[in-house]
């Protein structure tokens, strides 16, 4: 066993890092559209870089693909039909699959090595990706959601990386022109939208990018992630004009495990702090 050292993901646009005590490097991989590194630390499981920016580790990822994940499905009166666009790690496709109604999950990544990847590092995360509803599709999820029927679908979930590279043309109104297209009128968009704490403006240019595609009605959830920087991160629903009271008592009567997600997580990321409410709602 090599002696520990440390992996530091910088990150320029909060001006921090965040650092991880590793053993060794597993795997890299350069796919046609980024560099995919595995790492073995000592305290988080496997370590998942896309491009040198943290994306999965073992220990924590479950904050994160709970919660791109139950809120939008528990806000919804009956999803069956979803898509998730990027995702590759397959994490949050296996808890879309925890929602017994939900009849068909398509998975759309650019990108197949990331997948790849998951299955031999992460294969927890891969567990669901057998399921028969289940539908893994390697292609650019603009060009999926512009060719998506129009009203086809119930919850488009955006499981992408930052936007740069690849994941840039997933955060503006051509694109959620198509989610907009693709949704049922009770539908909803709900999409990965960075740190409340220091990415403020990049989730209100999302979201009047989304009222530009015709959405009305917005609500962003904070939640910790340990992992990503600032360690607190946020995905924001987009409706039709619907609000976002949700199936309480489905949610409270879940049949399935979470380790973050529950009716009162749910309830209580509900309630912003003062100063994003105020930046958000301004
Ligand atoms: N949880 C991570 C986060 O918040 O940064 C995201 C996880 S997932 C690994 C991000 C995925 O987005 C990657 O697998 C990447 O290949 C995919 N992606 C980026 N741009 C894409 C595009 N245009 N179409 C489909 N998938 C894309």
């Amino acid at each position: 066993m090599s002696a520990p050292t440390w992996l530091h993901e910088t990150f320029d646009p909060t001006g921090s890092s965040i650092g991880f005590r590793v053993t060794k490097k597993l795997d890299e991989v350069q796919s046609p559209f980024q560099k995919i590194e595995i790492y073995e630390s000592t305290d988080w499981g496997n370590v998942m870089l896309i491009d040198g920016a943290m994306m999965v580790t073992t220990r924590d990822n479950f904050f994160y693909h709970e919660m791109v994940s139950h809120p939008a499905l528990f806000t919804h009166a009956a999803p069956k039909r979803v898509v998730i666009i990027g995702g590759g790690d397959c994490g949050t496709l296996r808890e879309v699959l925890k929602h017994p109604g939900v009849e068909s999950a398509v998975q759309c990544d650019i990108d197949e090595q990331v997948t790849r990847m998951s299955e031999k590092y992460f294969p927890e995360l891969c567990a669901s990706n057998g399921d028969p509803r289940a539908q893994l599709l390697f292609d650019d999820g603009i060009a999926y959601m512009r060719d998506c029927a129009p009203g086809s679908v119930d919850v488009v979930i955006v499981d992408s990386t930052d936007p740069v590279g690849p994941a840039e043309g997933l955060f503006n109104k051509a694109f959620f022109d198509s989610c907009f297209r693709a949704l049922k009128d009770d539908g909803i968009l709900v999409q990965q939208s960075e740190s409340p704490l220091a990415l403020l403006d990049l989730i209100r240019e999302m979201r009047a990018e989304m009222g530009k595609a015709g959405f009305t009605t917005f609500q962003t959830l904070p939640f910790p992630q340990p992992c990503y920087p600032t360690g607190w991160w946020s995905v924001t629903l987009a409706r039709k004009g619907q609000g976002f009271d949700f199936r309480q008592a489905d949610a409270a009567a879940k049949g399935f495990e979470t380790a973050y997600y529950s009716a009162e997580i749910h309830k209580a990321a509900q309630v912003l702090p003062p100063f994003v409410a105020k930046a958000l709602e301004a």
